[in-house]
């Protein structure tokens, strides 16, 4: 598909302002496969744009506009590039009613001739402006289209991301192939600076980070025509976030540590059981929010107190008394007599402060204690978290998931 771009304003002719809407256009259809062979500059005369119009669509499929969507009278791109298109404007009362309450938002109110900024073609596909009052635009006309962005380079850059390179990607039968990285065991800023040279190369596929609580995802997309095409772009570049970042990677295609875990234990055939204080109940429930759990999800107990400890799980009174609930030597108790009692191949257990008060001068709260028992033994790993109780009972989870997860997948 062949793109050409033209940027409106007599100031870009004049040399008022630099053309970086071009600069930041072409550099993004670099990489695409979308073709651009010329680029007009024309300035604010409906006769001289008239005559770029027609150049523009003589040659290329999809025609980029830059600036002349404001509400001064020298703006007049939508209007030329319309009537050349041979269409009319029509006022759309909802962007209309969006721009009037734009201008509240800001303390100001509209003048008339902002109305014609909500003056498009009646089959126009609208892109929205959240950045300012100009909603920019597509008319497609005779197997072509045109693509009309606001000048302001914060409008136009958020624009042409977000709704006309997408749009130009569907036309020139283009697709995006993803997948999704999932780590755990290393924060975000430590993931960007050990992944620093990937990131800073990408072009195709493109990579982004996102983070929530205590995890971080990559997604890595391609530019593709098939999903085998697709594949081969994307399946080197997570081969060199496996090599950095080892086994903290859990997974490549989306699913959560709860989920490679239930899959796991469905393919292995292994049961599972767990014993919870500071979790109460979470751990038992991030397995069982997923169907056919029931197939290794044996039972969880809730057991806060110590007596219940004892009671349920057949944790010492010796254990509790000298070193406490809050103790490796309870978290493993806890896990092997779960697992015993339930007679399951694995079992988890969690135990710490979730604070925000408590905790002792050697284990301050977010000291948290989480424990694998299996048919080899059993594994306890101490943790100094942070944040608040909600976030320290959600971090000691994704630990205990992942402390499974360790010890199940790579089999
Ligand atoms: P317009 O939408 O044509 O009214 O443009 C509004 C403002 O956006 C201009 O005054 C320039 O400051 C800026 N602008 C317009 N076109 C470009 C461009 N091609 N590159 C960078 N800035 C631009
Ligand atoms: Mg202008």
């Amino acid at each position: 598909m062949i793109a050409e771009l033209i940027c409106v304003g007599t100031e870009l002719l004049m040399g008022q302002v630099l053309n970086t809407n071009a600069q930041y256009i072409a550099e993004s259809l670099a990489p695409s496969g979308i073709d651009m062979y010329h680029q007009i500059v024309v300035g604010d005369n409906p006769k001289r744009l008239t005559e770029a119009v027609r150049i523009a669509f003589s040659r290329a499929d999809c025609v980029i506009f830059s600036g002349g969507l404001g509400p001064t009278d020298d703006d007049l791109t939508k209007e030329t590039v319309a009537a050349a298109l041979g269409k009319d404007l029509v006022l759309y009362g909802e962007e209309w009613e969006r721009i009037v309450s734009y201008f509240a938002s800001k303390g100001r109110t509209v003048a008339p001739n902002n109305k014609k900024q909500a003056m498009f073609p009646s089959d126009a596909i609208i892109l929205p402006n959240p950045n300012g009052t100009a909603p920019g635009c597509i008319m497609e006309a005779n197997g072509k289209a045109a693509i009309l962005l606001p000048g302001p380079p914060r409008e136009l850059v958020p624009m042409f991301r977000d709704y006309a390179m997408p749009y130009l990607l569907k036309r020139s039968g283009h697709r995006l192939y993803s997948r999704e990285v999932r780590i755990f065991g290393v924060g975000e800023s430590d993931v960007a600076y050990r992944l620093d040279d990937l990131f800073k190369n990408q072009t195709n596929p493109t990579i982004a980070t996102y983070a929530k609580t205590g995890e971080v995802t990559l997604r890595v997309t391609a530019q593709c025509f098939t999903e085998a095409e697709g594949e081969a772009l994307v399946s080197p570049v997570l081969s060199a976030i496996r090599d950095e970042l080892g086994d903290c990677v859990y997974d490549t295609n989306g699913r959560e540590l709860a989920k490679v875990c239930h899959d796991a234990l469905i393919e292995s055939k292994q049961t599972l059981a767990v014993a919870e204080s500071c979790t109460g109940g979470r751990l038992a429930d991030a397995f069982i929010n997923y169907p056919g759990s029931s197939a290794y999800f044996i039972e969880g107990d809730v057991t806060y107190s110590n007596d219940a400890k004892m009671r349920r799980l057949g944790v010492r009174r010796k254990t509790l008394d000298t070193v406490g609930a809050v103790s490796e030597e309870c978290a493993r108790e806890m896990a092997e007599g779960c697992r015993k009692h339930a007679g399951t191949d694995f079992a988890l257990a969690t135990t710490g402060y979730a604070g925000p008060d408590g905790g002792e001068p050697d284990k301050p709260v977010g000291t948290v204690f989480v424990a694998l028992a299996c048919a080899e033994g059993t594994l306890v790993k101490r943790l100094n978290l942070f944040g608040d109780r909600d976030r320290i009972r959600h971090s000691a989870m994704l630990h205990a998931l992942d402390l499974l997860r360790r010890n199940i997948c790579t089999k």
